[in-house]
């Protein structure tokens, strides 16, 4: 969408005296971390301390932007025939879609399994995944870019949330989730799910950009800032997970980029910088 267009949206929400209510705990009370545009916020919940935008969204508005409207580079744009050819004779090597790696980081941890790739537009980094040995399910909310997985590519993906829902608890030994929490809606009864569906020692792991420490950012610029926009509806820092998922039963370690893969949680985490860090956040299936 535009962005004036999607101004208006927000202008619209401000009118309609949108609620303020933490898209994760539910909680009502927040303090103003940051703004954009005059009109976007971004909120830290005084309970979870999630940083979220403001305003947020209906989850159906959420779902009809990444029909059509959402763009970003590879993620969105389907490759034709020849792109195609070239990404599975390289092994997507010197694309954005590199997600080697990952895969290397992935199997520090577990060598194969059933892995859900929650998020996984076309498929790229799910049919990596498989080449490396994993059995992938994808799960993806654009109609356009499952079906392009599913015929193009051969994948199981499902794409409504119902489908998810009706899995049987313990069918997987990893959740992955790579750049897409930060793109959602809410964040309520996710990571129940996510836990849910893991088998006991299986592994939540997830790749967000790394918010850690914005509030102490000396030059935070909001207007450039990866952290919030209309986009990335939440900022997560490492914080967040290590308070938050334990709850549910999850042993939880963070690191950000780059990372060292023979001391991946040894080294000091960087903190929010402008230019861009991602932060990687590894959660044990433990009770
Ligand atoms: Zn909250």
């Amino acid at each position: 969408m535009a962005r004036i267009e999607y101004l208006f949206k927000v202008l619209k929400k401000y009118l309609n005296n949108t609620e303020k209510q933490c898209p994760f705990c539910k909680g009502g009370g927040f303090s103003l971390i940051g703004k954009k545009y005059f009109l976007l916020q971004l909120l830290k919940c005084n309970t979870c301390k999630l940083m979220f935008r403001y305003p947020t969204e209906e989850i159906s508005e959420n779902i009809k932007f990444y029909q059509s409207e959402y763009k970003e580079g590879m993620t969105t744009k389907l490759p034709d025939e020849s792109e195609f050819q070239e990404c599975l004779n390289t092994c997507f090597s010197n694309t954005e879609k590199d997600f080697s790696e990952k895969i290397k980081i992935i199997k520090l941890f577990k060598s194969n399994g059933k892995v859900l790739d929650f998020g996984c537009s076309w498929g790229y980094e799910a049919l990596q995944l498989q080449n490396n040995g994993f059995d992938v399910t994808g799960f993806e909310i654009s109609k356009s870019r499952t079906d392009f997985g599913k015929n193009k590519l051969g994948l199981t993906i499902l794409d409504d949330y119902s489908l998810l829902h009706s899995i049987k608890d313990e069918s997987f030994d990893i959740v992955f989730s790579n750049h897409v929490l930060e793109h959602l809606p809410s964040l309520y009864s996710i990571f129940e799910m996510f836990y849910r569906l893991l088998n006991r020692n299986g592994y939540l792991i997830i790749f967000v950009p790394n918010c850690s420490g914005i509030e102490k950012h000396e030059v935070f610029n909001a207007k450039k800032s990866y952290a919030f926009g209309e986009k990335h509806t939440m900022a997560f820092d490492n914080l967040f997970f290590k308070q938050n998922l334990s709850r549910y039963g999850f042993e939880v370690k963070c690191t950000s980029s780059p990372y060292d893969i023979n001391n991946l949680f040894n080294k000091e985490e960087s903190p929010y910088d402008t230019e861009y860090s991602e932060l990687f956040v590894l959660c044990r299936k433990v009770s």
